[in-house]
């Protein structure tokens, strides 16, 4: 498998280089919004540690990043009055992956709604108006 490369964008923004909206984060993993969220909501959660995907991930990055995954999607849950939750992650360009540092996509979802289209820029105002909805519904679970 290709090597991590650590200008990759979630890098930058791990180290603080680009801007994101972050909703949480603890030792090991951080949660920030998509900015081309395909639902109301939509967050990536990440490790604070170096991998390209669940391929070369560790057992304990995995752990880390799906308990942060499951606290979050009940987060959103609660955030955007959700029926469910769809949980997204792709491995390698061949399997959808754009940003070669592990993620998982979590996308609150509504009885009957269809997701966005991809590749659709969020106005900054609403992405930082849902995250702050999300940072709430986190400090109250
Ligand atoms: P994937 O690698 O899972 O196919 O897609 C990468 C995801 O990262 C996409 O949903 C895209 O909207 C998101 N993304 C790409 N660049 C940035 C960025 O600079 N900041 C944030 N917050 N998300 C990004």
């Amino acid at each position: 498998m290709t090597a991590y490369d650590p200008e990759n964008i979630f890098a930058k923004i791990l180290r603080g280089e680009i801007p994101s909206a972050r909703v949480y984060e603890d030792e090991h993993t951080l949660a920030f919004m998509d900015i081309m969220p395909r639902a109301d909501g939509h967050l990536l959660v990440i490790p604070k540690t170096p991998c390209r995907n669940v391929l070369d991930a560790s057992p304990e990055q995995l752990a880390a990043v799906m308990q942060t995954v499951q606290k979050l999607g009940k987060a959103v849950l609660k955030a955007f009055s959700a029926d469910g939750v769809t949980l997204q992650q792709f491995n390698e360009a061949a399997g959808g992956q754009e940003v070669f540092h592990l993620h998982f996509h979590i996308l609150p979802r509504h009885e009957g709604d269809k997701l966005r289209p991809p590749g659709i820029m969020a106005e900054r105002d609403v992405i930082e108006a849902h995250a702050a909805q999300i940072r709430e519904a986190v400090a109250t679970l």
